[in-house]
């Protein structure tokens, strides 16, 4: 028998630590292959490269787990691998671990949150792991949140998850009080239009959000607890489909 493969890869790119703690906390269950992002590609969405050369190369990790970094985006390195890159077909997917939280609208942003919704693309159960914190600069910082990553793919490998869903996990840091299944919050972003020159950019303070919201992510993890929210592909608002459907729209 083959042993299970578990595909790791991250938003963050392939010299991130949150990556190389994870792929090791990872090796408990099986070979590991790491397809990761040549680059960081934080927000990238659910970018996928087509009809353009995408560069492969071999690397290996700081702690010698051998990789492979792609020039393209994390959902890219997801839908090259269901599709032949590595010899084995991946049995789980997880991706992370992030630099920062992903939460409530963050999910639309994440290519951490994406490469897992690719994963659920390619009918491979997925798993998004981030820390929240921006400060976590090295391996150490995330050897934490990856034991809470290994408590959870256990449980996934031994219940597995429906067509078309993942888990998007998102860890507190010091010691976590325990595990919540959460449901989106709600963000509030402080991006700001910034000029120089001729040029714009987007700048400004980190993201906020509604935080005494009892039973969302961002309650959750403000609250010192780690986040484990079902995440579903079908993004139809079915409340409203009765409402549009009043509106009696004719041709
Ligand atoms: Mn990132």
């Amino acid at each position: 028998m083959v042993e299970p493969h578990i595909l790791v890869t991250n938003d963050d790119g392939v010299d991130a630590p949150g990556l190389q703690a994870l792929a090791e906390a990872m090796l408990a269950f099986g070979a590991v292959d790491v397809v990761a992002p040549a680059t960081n590609q934080s927000a990238c969405g659910h970018k996928k490269t087509l009809f353009q050369d995408i560069v492969v190369r071999e690397t290996r990790l700081a702690n010698g787990i051998n990789a492979l970094a792609v020039g393209g985006s994390p959902a890219d390195c997801i839908s090259l691998t269901a599709m032949g890159l590595r010899p084995f077909p991946p049995r789980l997917i997880v991706s992370g671990i992030n630099r920062g939280e992903n939460m409530a609208q963050d999910l639309t942003y994440s290519g951490t949150v994406t490469a897992a919704l690719e994963g659920a693309l390619q009918a491979v159960p997925a798993v998004a792991f981030s820390l929240a914190s921006r400060d976590a600069g090295d391996v150490a910082d995330y050897a934490a949140a990856a034991r809470v990553a290994q408590v959870v793919v256990r449980y996934v490998l031994a219940r597995r998850l429906p067509p078309l869903t993942i888990l998007n996990v998102n860890i507190p840091t010091g010691t976590p009080k325990g595990i919540r299944v959460t449901r989106q919050g709600l963000r509030i972003y402080l991006d700001k239009l910034v000029r120089n020159g001729d040029s714009v950019r987007i700048e400004g303070e980190p993201p906020t959000g509604i935080l005494d919201e009892v039973g969302t992510d961002l309650w959750a993890v403000h609250h010192g607890y780690v986040s484990v929210t079902p995440i579903h592909l079908d993004m139809t608002a079915h409340r409203l489909i009765a409402d549009v459907s009043g509106w009696d729209m004719e041709l």
